[in-house]
């Protein structure tokens, strides 16, 4: 099964990816996660995109797609993949379809941009993981730590207001017209509120995914 989550910033879509992929038996692959990954090693791929995460604008489309390819050739895909947070403009999702990657579905999830900003102010993450919490929605079981490890949680440079309104910004632009352009292709397509409690929103995700 080859899936898209698709959603705005803080949409919950890291937090369904889990659920998602521990069902499938797929990877996730957040191109988000991975940038993290290659700022934290210090490495040059890592230095030049800090400050564009930072900023909160896109890193460039040639740079995500030389990441997702090469991903995309290790052997655990080869059952299928959750993208989250890729793709997310037009060109990356044209480049899937010249690569002659095909897609099963693609899910929406649906949130405002009031719930974006309240969502991502208190979000703190487990950078090793990836694994996401909410200081109120979503705490972990003692504060500031992850629950698996205990480790340190982190709140990501990314996560202020100001920058958030930025990405939401961003994500209008650029990559709210991938709901149009999937909603009238072959592939199929869920749309799915993404208010309610994590649960419930797993659970029609789930169903969504199993029709
Ligand atoms: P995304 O990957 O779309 O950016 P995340 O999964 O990281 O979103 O979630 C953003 C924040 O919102 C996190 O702090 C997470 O714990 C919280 N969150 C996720 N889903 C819900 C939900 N259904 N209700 C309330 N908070 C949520
Ligand atoms: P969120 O889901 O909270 O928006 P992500 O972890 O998906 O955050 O992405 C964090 C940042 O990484 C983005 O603001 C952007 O700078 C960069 N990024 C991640 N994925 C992509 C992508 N597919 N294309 C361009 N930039 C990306």
């Amino acid at each position: 099964m080859n899936l898209i989550l698709l959603g705005p910033p803080g949409a919950g879509k890291g937090t369904q990816a889990h659920a998602i992929c521990l069902r499938f038996k797929i990877p996730q692959i957040s191109t988000g996660d991975m940038l993290r990954s290659a700022v934290a090693a210090g490495s040059i791929l890592g230095q030049t995109v800090k400050a564009i995460m930072d900023a909160g604008e896109l890193v460039s489309d040639a740079v995500i797609l030389e990441l997702v390819m090469e991903r995309l050739g290790k052997p655990d895909c080869d059952s299928g993949f959750l993208f989250d947070g890729f793709p997310r403009t037009i060109p990356q999702a044209e480049a899937l379809t010249s690569n002659g990657i095909v897609l099963d579905h693609v899910v929406e999830i649906d949130v405002s941009d009031e719930e974006v900003v309240r969502r991502i102010s208190g979000r703190r993450v487990h950078e090793a993981s990836g694994r996401v919490y909410h200081v109120v929605f979503n705490p972990p079981q003692v504060e500031g730590k992850d629950d698996e490890t205990g480790d340190p949680l982190v709140h990501r440079a990314d996560d202020t207001e100001k920058t958030v309104r930025e990405r939401l910004k961003v994500y209008h632009d650029q990559t709210r017209p991938l709901v149009d352009y999937y909603f009238d292709s072959a592939v199929r397509y869920s749309k799915i509120r993404g208010m309610g409690p994590v649960e419930d929103v797993t659970k029609d995700v789930l169903e969504a995914l199993t029709e």
